[in-house]
């Protein structure tokens, strides 16, 4: 089965940026299953995966605005600390979660002080190039109960992320 609009995808995969450090690797732990179609992964990885079929394995690398973005120059806010979700000392260049009207969201901490913090908003990986080593795992059909939801449900048919 290839990959199409509405089948789930599930895939193991290594992250590394433009000078080869490695950033995430799935392999320590379950692999990632999404929705394909729907926008559930980054737009350049999901484009790249699209008409593969289980078994396949290859590389990919995305420049910034298929990935995560540019950096936005203006994105330093000023949180106030208990905004912060992450405990214990801040430092600067530390990604941390933050509550905000839109759930949380991971920033990372410039400066922090005493009650508030100040924050760069951009996704840590914004701006990067960022090369996609996959390995598609599964490839099937996905259920109406999927479909509705807009997203992939795990083995046992409840998962929600
Ligand atoms: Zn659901």
């Amino acid at each position: 089965m290839n990959i199409a609009n509405d089948h789930v995808v599930t895939f193991h995969y290594r992250l590394s940026d433009a000078d080869g450090n490695a950033l995430e690797d799935s392999h320590a732990g379950a692999p990632l299953s999404y929705l394909h179609g729907h926008g559930g992964i980054i737009r350049g990885l999901e484009a790249a995966l699209h008409g593969r079929a289980a078994g396949d394995s290859f590389e990919v690398t995305l420049a910034p605005a298929e990935a995560y973005g540019e950096r936005q120059a203006d994105a330093v806010q000023r949180v106030q600390r208990k905004y912060v979700i992450t405990r214990g000392k801040l430092v600067p260049g530390q990604v941390v979660a933050v509550n905000t009207e839109r759930g949380a969201r991971q920033v990372v901490v410039i400066k922090a002080g005493r009650f508030v913090v100040d924050v760069d908003t951009n996704h840590p990986l914004a701006g990067r190039s960022l090369t996609f080593a996959v390995d598609i795992v599964d490839v099937r059909a996905a259920t109406p109960e999927e479909r509705a939801h807009g997203h992939a449900h795990g083995a046992d048919g409840h998962h929600h992320h």
